[in-house]
């Protein structure tokens, strides 16, 4: 059961990192993460007012997208690490990708989306940590690394030639142990890859950034999220 107090708690601690960070909380983009959740759960939470919802898996995606299809303004996120095998699901029931983590994904994405006639908006997963079990191109010392900066400039300029992926930003995700200090300095330098990114490609306007969850979306967004994907504090623990 998921309350309309919780969704509200959840949206004023949204509000109100965006004012710490000179926005409002309509700026931010809030994605209900229903992955490992009951439809009861997701029904509620559209109830409340919920229109965006982050899925992982793409069997889960479409079981729930199929059984929700009478909801129409309700938006499918694709969050999750995807095998090409799994890109027709996710071209036909994503409204959103956010974990393009490989430029074959990218293509074997785009060749399904031909085949639907539809666009995706997707953002490219960048992995910040340098922690080997974390998907993404590898950003974590692309201050000083020119090579990390160049392979994703390259990276996003391919993702730009595919007139069926709409590339919006950048999604990352932080360590979970991490304290606040280091969370921040690691949103800090994907915003700052961002700004860097757009100075190097201003024709591809992608200066959005998918970061936040949980335990850390209020440091997120002070530091420049305009997504949050935040599964626990909204529908309760998952089971592992
Ligand atoms: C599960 C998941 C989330 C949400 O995690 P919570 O800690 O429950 O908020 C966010 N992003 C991704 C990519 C996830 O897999």
């Amino acid at each position: 059961m998921v309350s309309f107090q919780t969704i509200q708690a959840t949206l004023a601690r949204i509000e109100q990192a965006a004012q710490r960070s000179g926005r409002t909380g309509d700026e931010i983009r809030l994605i209900a993460v229903s992955k490992q959740k009951p439809l009861a759960d997701i029904i509620n939470a559209y109830e409340a007012g919920v229109r965006h919802f982050g899925e992982n898996r793409s069997e889960e995606l479409e079981k729930k997208a199929q059984a929700l299809s009478h909801l129409s303004d309700l938006k499918w996120h694709f969050i999750g690490h995807l095998q090409s095998r799994q890109s027709k699901t996710v071209a036909q029931y994503a409204h959103y990708f956010h974990a393009l983590d490989r430029l074959k994904i990218a293509q074997s994405l785009s060749a399904k989306l031909v085949e639907q006639q539809r666009t995706l908006p997707v953002f490219i997963q960048v992995n910040v940590s340098g922690e080997e079990s974390k998907s993404g191109f590898a950003c974590q010392n692309w201050q000083q690394d020119t090579s990390q900066l160049e392979a994703l400039i390259e990276v996003i300029k391919a993702v730009h030639q595919l007139p069926q992926l709409d590339l919006l930003g950048l999604m990352t995700m932080a360590p979970f142990d991490a304290n606040e200090q280091s969370l921040r300095s690691i949103f800090k330098k994907i915003a700052a890859l961002s700004r860097c990114l757009h100075v190097r490609l201003p024709e591809i306007n992608a200066s959005q950034l998918s970061m936040g969850m949980s335990g850390d979306f209020e440091i997120a967004i002070e530091e420049g999220a305009t997504h949050v994907r935040i599964g626990s504090a909204i529908f309760g623990a998952r089971a592992t």
